[in-house]
């Protein structure tokens, strides 16, 4: 054997062995130090990480380790968090076993799906991090039109495995987003009109609650849970899969951008207001105020077509014939294209903040304010409208546990970014910008909130709060499952 290609037959072994496992990183750390639950420090027996490791089919991973800093990683760079073990659970097993163990050791505990949190609640210093991406995949029943999804899986596979039979449900606008996150908090989407938010169309969930038990939960066994996950979040246990209903749906939606330059706007967005409140619920109109530090600047409407392809040309016939946009790309385009079209623009790794609230509708005052901190941003955020009403609107309030049901539009602020340096002053005006469009809103989506105080949580579930403590002391005394929108275990 020449000698290069023994080098590089050792490099390929030596890639594809742990380089440093568990038990080298154990070795230099010794006991392991770990945060608790109430704060505090503890040490973690060596012996009894490694019983954990021994415990499970998949990684656990620590500090120094192989894999280590790759799997601590989430999608907002604003936190760059160092977990004390990260447990890559590979199914409802492992995910057993980390749960027993974080619960013996109360030790402060962050649960993952597709980490896109925005408030970076998917992980923690110090506490273990119970990671289900590694549980990935999607079965397709389409005689039974259901979908049966791991918990790690992103919404670009549910989209993807359910399109090739002309089915679909309601999945998020960046085919990179976690499908656990989105569902279990409520999750709108482009088909949300017409099917309801993505946890309206959970038929079932199978989840590890926080004594470790496994679920089956459906309307009829342990209903007061299917109740809660439908909107509560990740307050109530792990779920390790989700089973969703799927309805038929054209592989080939009518969709694009009409895009109008900001001495337009104010007219565009009236216009907008007025279409999205009486747009039929195959029609899902996606606002942005999009502002340049130089003055210029764009209105751009993103529509989304789901139903018949004449009818939906009929629909949308006079917003193509307002005033004189700069663009307008609408046309014939495969559903799935449309839901990664903005992945680029949302990548892994930069600084992002967020704030957003609901309404009933924008009036000219309104319209007014939301232009003047639209030019205020320069550059340095933007503003999104979303069309609500239709199907999300047709749940009862107190039907699941996401209670923002009978808001008709939505208002975003959103911000990214590359330079921490600029973090500081960046939050700074996205604050003041919010300061002054909160007024106009009532209610807030809690997986899209950046921050968000317990009073402000509290008024948020309204009526449905209390019933959520209630199901919170029942389900997780302990409040283990705490870095999330967090349902107090006493009122
Ligand atoms: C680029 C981008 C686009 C988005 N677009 C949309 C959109 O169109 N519609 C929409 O509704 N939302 C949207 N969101 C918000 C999205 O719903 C939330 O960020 C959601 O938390 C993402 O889910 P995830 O699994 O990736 O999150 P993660 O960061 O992994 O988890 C967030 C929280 O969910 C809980 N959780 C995650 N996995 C589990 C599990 N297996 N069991 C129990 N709890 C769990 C935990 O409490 C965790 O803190 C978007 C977010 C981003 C970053």
């Amino acid at each position: 054997m020449k000698r290069r290609d023994f080098i590089g037959s050792g490099l390929a072994l030596a890639a594809a062995w742990p380089m440093r496992g568990l038990a080298e990183a154990l070795k230099d750390l010794g006991d392991l130090p770990a945060k608790t639950l109430a704060g505090g420090d503890v040490m973690l027996r060596g012996s009894s990480v490694e019983a954990l490791s021994a415990s499970m089919r998949g990684d656990l991973l620590l500090p120094g380790g192989t894999g280590y800093d790759a799997a601590r990683r989430v999608w907002n760079g604003m936190f760059d968090k160092r977990p004390a073990l990260i447990a890559r659970c590979t199914g409802a097993a492992d995910v057993i076993e980390a749960v027993n163990f974080a619960r013996a050791h109360q030790l402060l505990t962050a649960v993952r799906g597709g980490g896109h949190s925005f408030s970076g609640k998917s992980t923690c210093d110090g506490g273990i991090l119970i990671d289900t991406a590694p549980m990935q995949g999607c079965r397709v029943d389409a005689e039974a039109k259901r979908a049966y999804l791991e918990a790690g899986s992103l919404l670009g596979q549910l989209d993807r495995e359910t399109q090739v039979f002309g089915l679909a449900t309601t999945a998020g606008t960046v085919s990179h987003t976690g499908a656990a996150g989105l569902t279990l908090g409520g999750g709108t989407g482009r088909l949300g009109r017409r099917f309801g938010l993505a946890c309206d169309n959970v038929v079932s969930f199978d989840i590890v609650t926080a004594d470790g038990r496994f679920l089956h939960v459906t309307e009829s066994e342990h209903p007061d849970l299917y109740w809660g996950l439908r909107g509560g979040g990740g307050n109530f246990g792990v779920v390790t899969a989700f089973e969703y209903r799927l309805h038929p749906v054209d592989p080939v939606v009518l969709a694009g951008d009409i895009t109008w330059p900001l001495v337009q706007a104010r007219d565009a967005m009236r216009f907008y207001v007025e279409q999205a409140l009486a747009a039929p619920d195959e029609l899902n109109l996606g606002g942005a105020l999009v502002t340049s530090p130089d003055g210029t600047g764009v209105f751009n409407i993103e529509v989304c077509w789901s139903g018949d392809h004449a009818q939906g040309e009929e629909a949308i016939k006079a917003l193509r014939a307002f005033g004189k946009p700069l663009k307008d790309t609408v046309g014939p385009m495969k559903y799935v294209a449309l839901q990664s079209a903005g992945d680029g623009g949302t990548p892994w790794g930069l600084n992002y903040y967020a704030k957003n609230g609901f309404l009933s509708s924008i009036d000219e005052a309104g319209i007014d304010l939301i232009l003047d901190v639209a030019k205020s941003a320069n550059g340095r955020f933007f503003l999104l409208l979303d069309s609500m009403g239709g199907a999300y609107s047709r749940v009862a309030q107190n039907a699941t546990a996401y209670a923002n049901r009978d808001a008709a539009l939505w208002l975003g602020l959103i911000g990214g970014w590359k330079d921490p340096a600029e973090s500081d002053e960046r939050l700074a005006a996205m604050r003041a910008g919010w300061k002054r469009l909160e007024p106009i809103t009532a209610g807030f989506y809690n997986n899209l909130a950046g921050e968000a105080s317990s009073a402000a949580l509290r008024a948020n579930f309204g009526g449905n709060f209390d019933r959520l403590v209630a199901l919170k002391a029942k389900y997780d005394p302990l409040n283990l499952f705490r870095l999330n929108a967090n349902i107090p275990v006493k009122a």
